[in-house]
């Protein structure tokens, strides 16, 4: 007997718009999340009186996928309020000076560091790679950055411009992440820094995941987490925590990769899918909201990598008070609950800010995540992309974590999710 078409698990970006396009075509689907809420690692929660995201925070027009959803549920985005400081270190020194000087300093070493991009990686939107890429992908992105023998203040800048960006210690980061997010905006770094970090939802990036749910016709089961996948090429059996069975033609795996190799599958995954999955990503940070006292003028900082917090900013100015958004390379390095620590941390740039309040989603401790945003360690593209993509009889996986263009963003969950939902819809069809 089979209960639905379509079993999906999980009911984050992928997962909804999977259903979405499946449950558009005719097909029924079913949407299964362990989670009491939809969205997964795009987390929106109303705290400090504003819509504070504690998971994925900004996105970009140069995304075509998640801006063309923005486009069709008509969802506002407007940006941060732009730094009139900016701090960092030289020599472990705390410098001041604007945002356009600090992007001035790390502007040669940038070129030098992925200029090449767009020529080492020119088709972002496909697994197919040339040489020039499989040789990037071999090194870590703090070899490549030590290859470009910076002096000290531009070393030290570039490395906290790329923490920032990768969540994690970038002796561990490949340098094919870096290549990777340069070549989605044609090799030009400026346009990935603002891409990556600058344009939001102010209503909540939840409106988007609930704009996509509204859209399902079929049903998704929240508190409902899969412990087992039986599959063959007929179809598969799903088991639930609470202890029921459900029979569907097919099934798509939303689960982050960190996490898949824990999930209980028969016949298993692919070794390879396996090992990747065991190995984790490089990213394993932090990110943290502070509610400081005000008034202050808008700010950017940056430290190094083993600072507890390496970037800091901005997000929210008011009159009386300000929310800054933080990031860390190593989430054991600091309690995000620990207002005093935290107010501690920021004294690597500062020590007039007052910290009132902090907010944070531990997501390397959470068993259903594992992860922050997908930053990949060095081989692991290489080695496993395309076979990461590939399914495994009627199991199907679609991930922003096995995205091509925009893998570890919003972008990449939309896009894993619209082409593997064309290849099941094209399967059941057939
Ligand atoms: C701190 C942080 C900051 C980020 N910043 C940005 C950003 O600024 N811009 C950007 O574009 N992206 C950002 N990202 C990344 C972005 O949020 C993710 O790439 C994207 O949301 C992942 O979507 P997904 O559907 O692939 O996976 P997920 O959102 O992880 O969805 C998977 C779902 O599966 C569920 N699940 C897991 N196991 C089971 C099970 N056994 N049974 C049932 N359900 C299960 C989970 O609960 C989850 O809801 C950030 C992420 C984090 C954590």
């Amino acid at each position: 007997m089979t209960d639905t078409d379509v079993l999906i698990i999980g009911a984050g970006l992928a997962g909804v718009t999977a259903a979405r396009e499946i449950s558009s075509a005719g097909h029924d689907v079913l949407v299964l999340e362990a989670r009491d809420r939809l969205g997964g690692r795009c987390y929106t929660d109303q705290r400090f009186g504003v819509n504070l995201e504690l998971g994925g925070n900004w996105l970009h027009w140069v995304q075509p996928h998640v801006w063309a959803e923005v486009a069709r549920y008509g969802l506002r985005a407007d940006r941060g309020p732009k730094s009139e400081e900016t701090f960092w270190l030289a020599n472990d020194e705390v410098r001041t000076g604007t945002l356009d000087g600090f992007m001035d300093l790390i502007d040669s070493g940038m070129q030098r560091l992925v200029g090449a991009s767009a020529a080492i990686m020119p088709r972002p939107d496909t697994v197919e790679t040339g040489e020039d890429w499989r040789e990037a992908d071999t090194i870590t992105l703090q070899e490549a950055l030590d290859s470009l023998d910076l002096d000290d203040s531009e070393r030290q800048a570039n490395e906290a411009a790329w923490v920032g960006h990768c969540n994690g210690p970038l002796d561990q980061v490949g340098f094919g992440a870096a290549i990777r997010w340069t070549a989605a905006t044609g090799g030009l770094w400026q346009l990935m820094h603002s891409a990556s970090a600058v344009y939001r939802l102010p209503e909540g990036n939840d409106q988007l995941v609930k704009a996509i749910a509204g859209d399902i016709d079929g049903d998704i089961q929240l508190n409902t987490q899969v412990t087992s996948v039986r599959h063959d090429s007929t179809g598969a059996t799903v088991a639930t925590a609470h202890g029921g069975e459900i029979r569907a033609k097919k099934v798509i795996s939303t689960i982050p990769i960190n996490i898949l190799h824990e999930l209980d599958i028969q016949p298993a995954i692919s070794p390879i899918k396996q090992e990747i999955s065991q190995e984790g990503a490089a990213s394993q940070g932090l990110k943290l909201w502070i509610r400081v006292k005000g008034p202050i003028k808008p700010f950017f900082a940056y430290s190094s990598q083993s600072h507890p917090l390496s970037v800091v900013r901005t997000e929210f100015v008011r009159d009386d008070d300000a929310v800054l958004v933080a990031f860390g390379a190593d989430s054991t390095r600091l309690d995000v609950d620990d207002v005093e620590a935290v107010g501690e941390a920021l004294k690597t740039w500062r020590d007039d800010l007052e910290v009132l309040e902090v907010a944070a989603h531990k997501w390397m401790e959470d068993p259903l995540a594992k992860s922050t945003w997908l930053i990949q360690r060095p081989g692991q593209y290489t080695r496993g992309q395309a076979e990461l993509q590939h399914p495994e009889g009627s199991l199907h996986f679609a991930s922003s974590d096995i995205a091509n263009i925009w893998a570890g963003f919003f972008d990449g969950a939309i896009e894993s999710a619209l082409r593997t939902a064309r290849t099941v819809k094209e399967e059941l069809e057939s």
